[in-house]
Parts: structure tokens; C-alpha cells; sequence
């Protein structure tokens, strides 16, 4: 399959992240947004030059819409076993990230219908959303961010964060009884910070702001630009040497205002509504990339890393069939929970 390459610089970030106040280096593994800002954040000095040098993969997207099932004999199952083994084969598998893009977390699992032109959802057993979070454990995913799906009962939804294994985040959707983002007592964070193949990967979440009109009343939906501008330079303080937004924006409008208008962002992953891009794009410091999503497939950045600055990067689509094996673990979690309600 063909590759793309670019050779990239990044624009303005560097610049950028030097002028706002430094929050204290993650010195752990892994770093998340802290519920509130350190107390000695305005008063620490440290430098967000990076001299970060690695190599990574990311494996995206997802944006399921809860379809578990295609009507066509794909599943969960297929991607799930397609991934891992792109991932296993990989010279370091450990430097590597599967991150979702949101409408994932559905109260139960969904089969996609298609009826001439129509496409529905056949709804299965409500599982409080266990199931969901079962398949997305089991297929190995790190991160994954709030959708519209995630937004229509995210005050439950937030009770079962615990049971995931990977990451929540969101830059924008938040809690009005505070301005922390939504379920950070439960574990949601407004980012975590990777450390992958040498290199420290700030990740966050953007929702498209029309979807302030579906959030429940202790739910806000901030501006994305105007959220992003806030915790992209906390990213880069606390030693981010990248940082890549898991996007459910309208990559036409939005995506595109994110990128022009909030410095230091290297990736923008996935979509909630715009045209697939064959490859990625550049907008502005940004590289878009949109592949494939839910079952049909998902996309493969192998990123290189110089002096803390992506240098290069190739894309690779590959696309879920039918034919292809199985993942046995995530095969057993959609037959336990991919029965028909009653
Ligand atoms: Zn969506």
C-alpha cells in the first residue's frame, strides 16, 4: 500500500509554549490534568524546550457510533484482531498508541442496519455501558475521548470510567458545578501525557460545540479554541513534547479554526462530521489526519522525532474485512454482551 511522507515543521509551538507560565515537569510514567492547577504552577520555572528523539506509531480511529456489529459479518472482533497484529509486528510494540476519537462509550451495543438506502441501529442489551468498555480494554486501546454518544448519558457513563483501562479526556466538556472537566472525580482527565518510544505524548479531546445544545444541565461544552488555548500550553509545561487532540469537530470548520487559531498542536486524529482525507493534511502547525473510521477501518501514523519536533511522518490505511480473523478475547466480550435486550 502506498506511503506518504512529509517532512514537517512545526510552526509557532516552540515559541508559543515558552510564554505562558510553567507548571512543574511529570517526572511518572504517565501525567494527567490535574482536577486543579498546582499551586506552585505560576511560580515554577521550566523550560518547554524539547530535546525529545524517537520513533511511534498511532493506530486511529475509532468512532464507532456503538456499532459493535455491521450487518455485513463484521465486528468488533475483526478490527480488534487487524490492529493487534499491525501492533505485534511493529519493530517496538511498545511505542505505539491505539487512541479513539469518541462515540464509543454506548449504553449497549449496537448492530448497524441497512435497509436499502437507510442505515439504523439495531440497540442490544443495556449493559450500562460495560460492554463497550470491555471490547475497547480488550482491543487495547489508551486513550479515547467524549462523542455525542458519550454526551446523551454521560452523567452514568462517568460512573464506569473506572472500569476502563485506557484513558478518558476532553479539553471542552465540563462540569458547570466547577469548571473541571465532566467525571474527573471518576477518573476523566482534560489530558494525559504518554510516554512512547522516548518521546512524552500530550493527548486531550475536542467535542464539536453544537453539541452544547444536547448536554444535560451540569454539562458544559466550551468553545473548542477557546479550551484549547488553555490546555495546550498546560500540556506543554508539563512536558509534553507533542500534543495530539482526539477530534469530534467538524473537520471542515472547526478542526481548521483549532489549528489556525491555537499554537503548538502537532496532530489533529479522527472526526465527528467532514469528508476522509486520503492522507493527512497540514493546516497551519498542525498535521490533519481523518482515515476510515468504525468498522469500515482505521489509519496507522508512524511518526519520527527529532529535537522534540515531528520530522516525518508516513500514513498507512487499512481497512476491516469480513474475512479476517478474529480477535478471540474481544469475540467472547461481544457474545456475552451482544445479546438482544429483554
Ligand atoms: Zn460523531
Amino acid at each position: 500500500m502506498a506511503r506518504e511522507r512529509w517532512l514537517l515543521a512545526r510552526m509557532g509551538a516552540v515559541a508559543a509554549a515558552a510564554m505562558v507560565a510553567a507548571m512543574p515537569a511529570c517526572t511518572g510514567g504517565e501525567g494527567a490534568g490535574s482536577p486543579r492547577p498546582s499551586p506552585t504552577a505560576a511560580s515554577t520555572a521550566v523550560s518547554p524546550t524539547s530535546a525529545a528523539e524517537g520513533r511511534l506509531t498511532i493506530f486511529h480511529a475509532t468512532h464507532l457510533d456503538g456499532n459493535y456489529f455491521y450487518e455485513d459479518g463484521r465486528t468488533f472482533a475483526h478490527y480488534a484482531a487487524l490492529l493487534k497484529h499491525l501492533r505485534s509486528a511493529l519493530p517496538d510494540p511498545g511505542a505505539s498508541l491505539f487512541l479513539g476519537n469518541g462515540d464509543d462509550i454506548t449504553p449497549e451495543l449496537r448492530r448497524r442496519t441497512v435497509t436499502g438506502y437507510d442505515v439504523g441501529q439495531e440497540r442490544l442489551a443495556d449493559s450500562g455501558g460495560l460492554g463497550a468498555i470491555a471490547a475497547l480494554n480488550a482491543a487495547g486501546l489508551d486513550v479515547d475521548t467524549y462523542g455525542y454518544n458519550e454526551l446523551e448519558w454521560l452523567d452514568r457513563l462517568v460512573r464506569v470510567i473506572p472500569r476502563a483501562r485506557f484513558a478518558v479526556v476532553s479539553a471542552n466538556v465540563r462540569d458547570r458545578r466547577g469548571g473541571e472537566v465532566y467525571g474527573a472525580q471518576f477518573g476523566a482527565r482534560q489530558w494525559v501525557i504518554k510516554n512512547v518510544g522516548g518521546v512524552r505524548i500530550g493527548i486531550t479531546g475536542l467535542l464539536n460545540a453544537d453539541a452544547a445544545r444536547f448536554a444535560g444541565p451540569e454539562v458544559q461544552v466550551l468553545d473548542p479554541v477557546t479550551a484549547l488555548r488553555e490546555v495546550v500550553p498546560r500540556l506543554r509545561a508539563a512536558g509534553a513534547d507533542l500534543v495530539v487532540v482526539l477530534s469530534h469537530l467538524d473537520t471542515r470548520t472547526e478542526a481548521q479554526q483549532v489549528a489556525k487559531n491555537v499554537a503548538g498542536i502537532d496532530l489533529i486524529l479522527g472526526t465527528h462530521i467532514g469528508e476522509l482525507l486520503p492522507e493527512p493534511t497540514r493546516v497551519d502547525g498542525a498535521l490533519l489526519s481523518v482515515p476510515q473510521f468504525g468498522l469500515e477501518g482505521f489509519g496507522q501514523l508512524d511518526l519520527t522525532v527529532s529535537k522534540g519536533r515531528l520530522i516525518d511522518v508516513a500514513f498507512r490505511q487499512h481497512t476491516v474485512r469480513a474475512s479476517g480473523p478474529e480477535d478471540p478475547e474481544v469475540s467472547s466480550i461481544l457474545r456475552r454482551y451482544g445479546g438482544r435486550p429483554g
